[in-house]
């Protein structure tokens, strides 16, 4: 039953943390499902969907933008009476009776028997001198929020993911050039992303080469400082932007209880999104696997709430012989 407990301790069967695809996702199924589920989120839902200008590999959708995708699966999970509340979750705790504490930045406390992580991830930084310094100034993390501040430039994309070779071709948009620079000499991207950047006159790819400072004055960022990693050469890039697509970095830091994870800080499921804390699912770019896409994220979340369902189930079930039994 929703809302029991004082003012600030919120109950539900089921917190989910994260609004993007793969929270969207189980919360459109728990709604189905008729769990009391509450989707907590601190913004605007849709997740990394809303810095993505063009989707082409959703199943039916040949090309929708990301923000009208968000859109539509924010709807469709409303639809459904989904309650989505907007804060910002600081921690995750199981306690002693078996229940989940979440704390959020603004005060309110939610409890609930199960909860299913869907946070995504925080993008990587260079770390580099100047980085910091020329941010909002140059260096940006985002294409979609800052390409259109550099029509007419010379820019450069740093990783040779599928981030950055998407986030490449969408800048060329608007920059007139645009160095691709990659620390090896393939790029991991996926073969259609690849052949994009290869066939596009505006993008020059250098390779085996790292940034290692960006360069500016007062005005904003005017250069990037690079290392070529097999000549040890440091030539110097004259660009105005920077736009860093080298991976994510999991935001399991919410976790309180320690819970089995991968080098990187992805959490460990097995096949039905059961992390090692029973009670706790994980579902899209938070969890250990071998792809980060919109359908893993989404098809993850299925089963993590059909998992959580039955787990639900089974806790009512043991509470309900305890209570009769008096254990
Ligand atoms: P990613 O696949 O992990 O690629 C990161 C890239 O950055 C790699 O090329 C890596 O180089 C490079 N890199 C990492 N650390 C670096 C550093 N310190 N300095 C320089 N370069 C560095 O990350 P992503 O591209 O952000 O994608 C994340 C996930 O989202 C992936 O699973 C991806 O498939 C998915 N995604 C999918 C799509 C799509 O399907 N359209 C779009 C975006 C993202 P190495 O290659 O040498 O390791």
């Amino acid at each position: 039953m929703a809302n029991q407990g004082s003012e600030k301790e919120r109950r539900h069967e089921l917190v989910i943390v994260g609004a993007g695809p793969a929270g969207l996702t189980a919360g459109m199924y728990a709604k189905r499902a008729a769990l009391d589920a509450v989707l907590l989120e601190r913004g605007l839902p849709g997740g990394q969907l809303l810095n993505t200008e063009l989707i082409d590999d959703y199943p039916g959708l040949p090309e929708v933008d990301g923000r009208e995708l968000a859109e539509r699966m924010t709807q469709h999970a409303t639809k459904f009476g989904l309650l989505i509340e907007t804060v910002t979750v600081k921690g995750i705790r199981k306690l002693e009776d078996g229940d989940f504490r979440v704390t959020t930045v603004e005060g309110p406390v939610y409890r609930s028997q199960a909860v299913i992580l869907t946070a995504g991830g925080t993008p990587n930084r260079l770390e580099v001198p100047g980085e910091d310094e020329f941010l909002g100034k140059g260096v940006s993390y985002c294409a979609i929020c800052d390409g259109a501040f550099f029509k007419g430039e010379t820019i450069a994309v740093a990783g040779g993911g599928d981030a950055a070779t998407e986030e490449a071709e969408f800048l060329t948009r608007y920059a007139e050039r645009l160095y691709l620079i990659h620390r090896r000499d393939q790029l991991r991207a996926q073969k259609i992303l690849q052949e994009r950047v290869f066939t596009n006159p505006k993008i020059e790819i250098i390779w085996n080469t790292v940034v290692t400072e960006v360069l500016g004055d007062e005005r904003g960022m005017n250069g990037l400082r690079l290392r070529n990693l097999l000549t040890g050469e440091e030539p110097r890039l004259d660009a105005t932007g920077l736009f860093v697509f080298i991976g994510f970095r999991p935001n399991t830091g919410l976790l309180e209880d320690h819970a089995e994870h991968d080098a990187g800080g992805h959490l460990i499921t097995d096949r039905d999104m059961r992390t090692s804390i029973p009670g706790l699912f994980a579902a899209g770019d938070v969890r250990a696997q071998l792809t980060r896409q919109i359908t893993t994220a989404v098809g993850d979340a299925t089963t993590a709430l059909i998992a959580a369902e039955k787990y639900l189930t089974e806790l009512k079930d043991q509470r309900a012989a305890g209570q009769a039994t008096g254990t």
